[in-house]
C-alpha cells in the first residue's frame, strides 16, 4: 500500500470537501500519530491514527454514492468542479445536504451546454472510469428532436453502425418516435455524438434530452433537482 496524502485522503473519505482540507490541515486542526500535520502533502502511512479538532476520523474508503442530476440547457458541463460560473456543479451543489457536501464529486461524462437531461455524480472516482469507458457499453438513451422530417429509412445508417470523423460507430438502437423525434441509445460517447450521427444523415437536431443511463431514468427528478440513488440502483443500474 502506498502512503496516501492527507488533504486528499481527508477528501476521499469525506471528511473535508478537498480545498477545506487544505485549509483546516493549514490551520492546525489535523494530526498523524499524535502529531500536528502541517502539510497538505504529508504521507499518512497506512494504519496511522488521523485526528481532526482531537477526534480520530476513519480514512476508510467511503460507500459509493451516486446522484441523478436533471441537467437544465445552458449548464455547461466540465467534469470536475471547478471555480467558474455556469457549471453544473454550481447548480448542483449549493443543494446537497451537508453529509453529501462533504464529498469529491466527480460527473459521469458530459452532456452539451445546450442539451438537458440525465448527468450522474460520483465520490467514486473508479466508477467514472467504469461508466464512461466504451468497453462497459452502459447503454445512454437519448431524445432527440429534429428539424427534418425522421423516417426509418432515414436512420437506418444509425442502426447498420457508421463511420464519422473520428471513426467508426458501433450500431445504435434508433426509434422514430414521431416525425421529429428520435430516440437514440449508445453503448459509447464520443463528443457531440448523437448529433453529429444525425446530422450526417440529414436529421440536425434542434434539441438532445438524455432520459437514462444504464438502468437508471430521469422519471421523477423535476429539472434542474438532483436524487441520492440507492445502492441497488448504482449495484444493479451502473
Ligand atoms: N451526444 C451529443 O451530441 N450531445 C450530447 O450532449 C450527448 C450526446
Amino acid at each position: 500500500e502506498k502512503p496516501d496524502w492527507l488533504a486528499r485522503a481527508l477528501a476521499r473519505a469525506g471528511i473535508f470537501p478537498q480545498d477545506e482540507a487544505d485549509d483546516a490541515i493549514r490551520a492546525g486542526r489535523v494530526s498523524i500519530n499524535g502529531r500536528v500535520a502541517k502539510m497538505a502533502l504529508a504521507p499518512v502511512p497506512p494504519g496511522a491514527t488521523v485526528k481532526v479538532d482531537g477526534l480520530v476520523v476513519s480514512l476508510d474508503a467511503p460507500a459509493t454514492r451516486v446522484l441523478a442530476f436533471h441537467k437544465p440547457a445552458g449548464l455547461l458541463s466540465s467534469t470536475e468542479r471547478q471555480h467558474r460560473t455556469g457549471t453544473v456543479f454550481e447548480a448542483l451543489l449549493p443543494q446537497l445536504p451537508p453529509e453529501l457536501a462533504r464529498y469529491t464529486w466527480h460527473a459521469v461524462g458530459r452532456l452539451d451546454v445546450d442539451s438537458t437531461g440525465l448527468l450522474l455524480f460520483t465520490n467514486d472516482d473508479k466508477l467514472v472510469a467504469h461508466a464512461t469507458s466504451p468497453d462497459t457499453r452502459l447503454p445512454k438513451r437519448y431524445v432527440a428532436t429534429v428539424f427534418s422530417i425522421a423516417d426509418d429509412e432515414k436512420v437506418e445508417p444509425l442502426r447498420r453502425g457508421m463511420t464519422l470523423d473520428d471513426g467508426p460507430a458501433r450500431p445504435a438502437k434508433v426509434q422514430v418516435r414521431d416525425e421529429h423525434t428520435v430516440e437514440v441509445t449508445l453503448t459509447e460517447g464520443r463528443h457531440h455524438q448523437v448529433k453529429r450521427m444525425l446530422g450526417a444523415v440529414g436529421l440536425p437536431v434542434r434539441a438532445l434530452h438524455r432520459e437514462a443511463v444504464g438502468g437508471v431514468s430521469l422519471d421523477g427528478i423535476p429539472e434542474g433537482t438532483y436524487r441520492l440513488l440507492t445502492d441497488d440502483e448504482v449495484h444493479e443500474g451502473l
